[in-house]
């Protein structure tokens, strides 16, 4: 299986200026390829659009100045981005803009490790941080320059499942707001608090309204705002990983509820506090980790009413208002809390030891398909393991 390792590197100033060309050059292929085939009204395919970036470069003369690898990918990418849309698996491809996260790929002829650096082809030697090692000999590296202005590599390297006994057998896990994640063993995880980086960002974003546009104090107020965008999305990412790695490290068959997000966010109340919970991004690390340990992840039918029946007598106690946290079953007298009944009624779904009427679970398929890993633009696509 493929995975992403991530690494940070501060380039030099002469290299930074090499990096924003490259990013500019592959930026400009994308959106000028992009054009093109929104103009014909159709999209020409990889062949064709490469030997057209070959007369490309006759006329515009930097294009040169990259690596051509990196241009290449950036059709390979934009190819990607219309066989999503074609699936209906993405919305249609967008124009790249300078401001937003800035990303290049190269493949194994256009760069190389050496010792402790890594050389990548027209920029030179650059020397990541090494966090940890690397597994394997990486087939791909993404260069990327987030909106805070902070650089990483990204390699796609070939990984081993890790063979590691699990403590249990089974879990069910309740995602919510109030507590991240409620288990069916009665342990609960609470999510960071980002609200007083939320409240910070508002400000803010006061102050960058104040500011005549594109103004030295109005870059830097953003750039303000873009770090602690990214200290949130940190901070979140850790949280997901480490959670999922230990559930999918103790447990071999992971149950979760199939939350209809889209749906949930419609409500004006709660779709802030669901956007920041990140629980597809958990749903994804957790069956990428399920394959890295050998685990299975079971996800629940949308359908299925967890938090309606008591998981001790099945019986039926219909909708609950979001407030009540504690209920008393009718059935049995049981006094449960809202959540871990809920997380014990998914495992006991997900295992099969619950009748019901309907379909009881399907295999997960928020994550790509094999083979397409290596390709995606954006590094977020592809959980770090
Ligand atoms: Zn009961």
């Amino acid at each position: 299986m493929v995975a992403r390792y991530k690494y940070r590197f501060y380039p030099t100033d002469q290299q930074k200026n090499s990096l924003a060309k490259l990013f500019g050059c592959a930026r400009y292929v994308w959106n000028e390829a992009l054009a093109h085939c929104q103009a014909v009204g159709k999209y020409l395919g990889y062949n064709q659009l490469s030997s057209r970036l070959t007369k490309l470069k006759e006329s515009v003369q930097w294009l040169k100045e990259v690596s051509s690898v990196a241009l290449q990918q950036s059709l390979r990418h934009l190819e990607e981005a219309y066989q999503k849309f074609f699936n209906k698996e993405g919305g249609a491809p967008r124009y790249k803009k300078r401001k937003t996260n800035q990303s290049a790929t190269l493949m194994s002829n256009a760069f190389s490790l050496q010792g402790e650096g890594v050389y990548l082809a027209k920029i030179g030697v650059v020397k990541p941080i090494w966090s940890r090692p690397l597994p394997s000999k990486p087939s791909s590296v993404t260069v990327i320059k987030d909106s805070a202005e902070r650089y990483f590599l990204s390699f796609v390297v070939e990984v081993e499942p890790e063979k590691i006994e699990a403590k249990s057998v089974s879990i069910g896990v309740d995602l919510g707001i109030k507590t991240f994640a409620a288990c069916s063993d009665g342990t609960k995880y609470h999510s960071p608090d980002y609200a007083p980086l939320y409240d910070r960002i508002a400000q803010l974003q006061k102050q960058l309204a104040r500011r005549v546009k594109g103004s030295n104090r109005w870059e830097r107020t953003r750039l303000r705002i873009a770090k602690l965008h990214c200290r949130i999305d940190d901070m979140r990412t850790d949280f997901l990983h480490k959670l999922s790695t230990k559930l999918t490290s103790e447990n071999q068959v992971i149950c979760l509820e199939d939350l209809n997000v889209r749906g949930m966010m419609k409500n004006r109340k709660l779709s802030k506090a669901i956007s920041r919970q990140g629980w597809r991004r958990f749903r994804e690390l957790c069956k990428a980790k399920s394959e890295k340990f050998q685990r299975e992840l079971r996800i629940l039918d949308r359908w299925e009413a967890t938090s309606q029946h008591c998981s001790k007598c099945n019986w039926h106690w219909g909708k609950l208002d979001l407030s009540t946290r504690i209920v008393v079953c009718d059935g049995c007298g049981a006094v449960h809390c809202r959540d871990e009944n809920s997380a014990k009624y998914i495992e006991q779904v997900g295992m099969g030891h619950r009748p019901t009427q309907k379909r009881t679970w399907r295999l997960s398929k928020t994550t790509e398909p094999k083979g397409s890993v290596a390709s995606v633009c954006e590094a977020s696509r592809i959980p770090c393991l």
